[in-house]
Protein backbone atom coordinates (compact mmCIF):
# COMPACT_ATOMS: atom_id res chain seq x y z
CA UNK A 1 0.00 0.00 0.00
CA UNK A 2 1.20 3.39 -0.88
CA UNK A 3 0.58 5.60 2.09
CA UNK A 4 3.35 7.79 3.61
CA UNK A 5 2.70 7.52 7.05
CA UNK A 6 2.48 3.51 6.90
CA UNK A 7 6.28 4.15 5.43
CA UNK A 8 6.89 6.95 8.18
CA UNK A 9 5.70 3.98 10.92
CA UNK A 10 7.71 1.32 9.63
CA UNK A 11 10.70 3.65 9.04
CA UNK A 12 10.81 3.38 5.76
CA UNK A 13 11.45 7.26 5.32
CA UNK A 14 12.26 9.44 7.85
CA UNK A 15 10.26 10.92 10.01
CA UNK A 16 11.12 13.62 13.13
CA UNK A 17 9.94 11.53 15.51
CA UNK A 18 9.04 12.31 19.01
CA UNK A 19 7.69 9.06 20.65
CA UNK A 20 7.36 5.37 19.30
CA UNK A 21 5.60 1.89 20.84
CA UNK A 22 4.49 -0.88 19.55
CA UNK A 23 1.30 1.01 18.61
CA UNK A 24 1.66 4.55 18.02
CA UNK A 25 4.34 6.69 16.99
CA UNK A 26 4.00 10.76 17.12
CA UNK A 27 6.05 12.88 14.87
CA UNK A 28 6.89 16.87 13.87
CA UNK A 29 4.49 18.20 10.81
CA UNK A 30 6.55 18.86 7.84
CA UNK A 31 4.21 21.66 7.34
CA UNK A 32 3.49 23.33 10.82
CA UNK A 33 0.46 25.06 11.66
CA UNK A 34 1.77 25.99 14.82
CA UNK A 35 5.02 26.39 16.70
CA UNK A 36 4.65 22.51 17.59
CA UNK A 37 2.65 20.74 15.22
CA UNK A 38 2.73 16.87 16.01
CA UNK A 39 1.04 14.48 14.31
CA UNK A 40 0.21 10.83 16.62
CA UNK A 41 -0.73 7.74 14.47
CA UNK A 42 -1.66 4.46 14.93
CA UNK A 43 1.22 2.15 13.49
CA UNK A 44 -1.76 0.05 11.76
CA UNK A 45 -3.28 1.97 8.51
CA UNK A 46 -6.95 2.48 9.37
CA UNK A 47 -7.87 4.91 6.43
CA UNK A 48 -10.01 7.85 8.96
CA UNK A 49 -12.17 7.92 11.95
CA UNK A 50 -15.15 7.05 9.64
CA UNK A 51 -13.63 3.76 8.92
CA UNK A 52 -12.93 2.76 12.24
CA UNK A 53 -15.72 1.02 14.76
CA UNK A 54 -16.55 -0.27 18.33
CA UNK A 55 -13.78 -2.95 17.17
CA UNK A 56 -10.84 -0.14 16.87
CA UNK A 57 -12.00 0.50 20.40
CA UNK A 58 -8.35 -0.15 21.76
CA UNK A 59 -5.76 1.35 19.26
CA UNK A 60 -8.29 4.37 18.76
CA UNK A 61 -7.57 4.70 23.06
CA UNK A 62 -4.26 4.13 22.62
CA UNK A 63 -4.12 7.06 20.17
CA UNK A 64 -5.74 9.11 22.49
CA UNK A 65 -4.46 7.96 25.53
CA UNK A 66 -0.82 8.95 24.36
CA UNK A 67 -1.25 12.32 23.51
CA UNK A 68 -0.86 13.40 27.18
CA UNK A 69 2.46 11.89 27.54
CA UNK A 70 3.12 13.43 24.21
CA UNK A 71 2.02 16.69 24.81
CA UNK A 72 4.39 16.54 28.20
CA UNK A 73 7.53 15.81 26.19
CA UNK A 74 6.58 18.73 23.81
CA UNK A 75 6.13 20.80 26.58
CA UNK A 76 2.46 21.87 25.97
CA UNK A 77 1.15 20.17 29.39
CA UNK A 78 0.77 22.97 31.68
CA UNK A 79 -0.62 25.81 28.78
CA UNK A 80 -2.23 23.41 26.71
CA UNK A 81 -3.30 22.24 23.44
CA UNK A 82 -5.50 21.55 20.30
CA UNK A 83 -6.20 18.21 19.00
CA UNK A 84 -7.84 18.07 15.76
CA UNK A 85 -8.83 15.26 13.27
CA UNK A 86 -9.80 15.61 9.61
CA UNK A 87 -12.14 13.24 8.62
CA UNK A 88 -12.72 12.98 4.87
CA UNK A 89 -12.42 15.26 2.43
CA UNK A 90 -14.49 18.19 3.86
CA UNK A 91 -12.81 18.75 6.50
CA UNK A 92 -9.28 18.96 4.77
CA UNK A 93 -7.68 15.38 5.31
CA UNK A 94 -5.16 14.92 2.77
CA UNK A 95 -3.35 12.26 3.98
CA UNK A 96 -5.54 8.93 4.46
CA UNK A 97 -4.12 7.33 7.00
CA UNK A 98 -6.06 8.31 10.91
CA UNK A 99 -4.14 10.77 12.69
CA UNK A 100 -4.16 13.41 15.43
CA UNK A 101 -3.13 16.55 15.20
CA UNK A 102 -1.47 18.08 18.67
CA UNK A 103 -1.05 21.63 18.06
CA UNK A 104 0.31 24.34 20.56
CA UNK A 105 2.40 26.85 21.52
CA UNK A 106 0.56 29.56 20.43
CA UNK A 107 -3.54 30.82 21.03
CA UNK A 108 -6.43 29.36 19.00
CA UNK A 109 -9.39 30.68 17.99
CA UNK A 110 -12.66 29.18 18.34
CA UNK A 111 -14.94 28.12 15.74
CA UNK A 112 -12.30 26.75 13.93
CA UNK A 113 -11.72 27.60 10.08
P1 LIG B 1 -4.49 16.25 7.09
O1 LIG B 1 -4.62 17.40 6.13
O2 LIG B 1 -4.66 14.93 6.36
O3 LIG B 1 -5.35 16.34 8.30
O4 LIG B 1 -3.02 16.30 7.65
C1 LIG B 1 -1.93 15.75 6.99
C2 LIG B 1 -0.71 16.39 7.58
O5 LIG B 1 0.41 15.60 7.22
C3 LIG B 1 -0.44 17.80 7.06
O6 LIG B 1 -0.38 18.70 8.16
C4 LIG B 1 0.90 17.68 6.34
O7 LIG B 1 1.71 18.81 6.53
C5 LIG B 1 1.50 16.44 6.98
N1 LIG B 1 2.40 15.68 6.13
C6 LIG B 1 2.19 15.31 4.84
N2 LIG B 1 3.22 14.57 4.39
C7 LIG B 1 4.09 14.46 5.41
C8 LIG B 1 5.35 13.81 5.56
O8 LIG B 1 5.87 13.16 4.64
N3 LIG B 1 5.97 13.92 6.77
C9 LIG B 1 5.42 14.61 7.81
N4 LIG B 1 6.11 14.65 8.95
N5 LIG B 1 4.23 15.24 7.70
C10 LIG B 1 3.57 15.17 6.53
ZN1 LIG C 1 -1.20 3.97 6.23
Amino acid sequence: MDCIFCKIAAREIPASEVYRDEHVVAFNDTNPQAPVHVLVIPTRHLEHLQATSAEDAEILGRVLATIPAVAEKVGLADEGYRVVNNCRESAGQTVFHLHFHLLGGRTFSWPPG
